[in-house]
């Protein structure tokens, strides 16, 4: 018996935002291993009964990794449930190795990441015409050292969407690393905490200037996004630069201009 581990995105905590794949994936496992401390342990309510659930909050790397390849010696389907996607900010690359050494089978089910997440609860854009066409998702060093080239200051200068994780107890790094690069006191800045959790997300909105005593007044100190973009608040803009796409004097494969 060798079965394969799916490596799912749980999505960033509404139960409802895990993919249909996901769900799938669980309704017929074998066994489970979910993040505890970040995942919403709703997301195992789909799992069969008989199905092996166990918590890795308590668990080195190895032992996570020797649980699923028993687990894969067992049952022909074996999920990881991975906060978000598991793509950003996961032990992803780190288990897949063993697994692959072991001869494991590994497939990987996106997810809805938290930064996704964070702008649909403020109804925000990362992206805006002429205001910024780039992403970059990123944190400011904690006990994970950032690599030459990626601290804050030379990231901001870019002036694009900055999706910042893992750094709500560093607000202090992310306001020296913006004011670095030049961003102004007036900065708008979106904290979210708890992104689409059922009566628990909290939106605190800000400026570079005061989003640190924001957060304070509000408690939020774990869980949360820190957005940092030229395009927040673009909603209530009187002046918004429109999509080409969509404009009326603009031809393209669909649609013939009409002005
Ligand atoms: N893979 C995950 C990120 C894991 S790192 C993803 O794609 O979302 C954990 C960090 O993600 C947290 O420190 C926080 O910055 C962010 N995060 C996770 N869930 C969140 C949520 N529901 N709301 C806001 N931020 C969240």
């Amino acid at each position: 018996m060798r079965g394969t581990v799916w490596f799912v995105g749980a999505g960033p905590g509404d139960p409802e935002l895990l993919t249909v794949k996901g769900r799938a994936l669980i309704e017929r496992t074998g066994a489970i291993l979910f993040a505890g401390s970040l995942v919403n342990e709703a997301a195992t309510r789909w799992a069969p009964p008989g199905c092996v659930i166990a918590d890795s909050k308590a668990m080195t790397l190895p032992q996570m990794a020797a649980w699923l390849i028993r687990q894969a010696g067992e049952h022909e389907t074996v999920v990881r449930l991975q906060t978000g996607d598991p793509a950003l900010y996961g032990a992803l690359i780190e288990l897949v190795q063993p697994l692959d050494a072991a001869g494991v089978p590994v497939r990987v089910v996106p997810g809805v990441s938290s930064a996704m997440a964070s702008a649909a609860a403020a109804v925000e854009s990362f992206t805006l015409p002429e205001v910024t066409q780039s992403v970059i998702f990123t944190r400011v060093e904690g006990r994970t050292p950032m690599p030459p080239g990626e601290d804050l200051a030379a990231l901001a200068a870019h002036r694009t969407t900055l999706c910042i994780f893992l750094s709500i107890t560093l607000l202090h790094k992310v306001e020296a690393g913006l004011r670095a690069a030049g961003w102004p006191e007036d900065a708008p800045i979106v904290v979210v905490h708890k992104a689409s959790w059922p009566g628990e997300e909290r939106i605190v909105r800000g400026t570079l200037s005061d989003i640190k005593q924001r957060c304070r007044d509000a408690g939020i100190v774990s869980q949360a996004m820190i957005l940092a973009s030229p395009t927040l608040g673009a909603r209530h803009w009187p002046d918004l630069v429109t999509s080409k796409l969509y404009d009326p004097g603009f031809t393209h494969r669909f649609r013939k201009a009409s002005a």
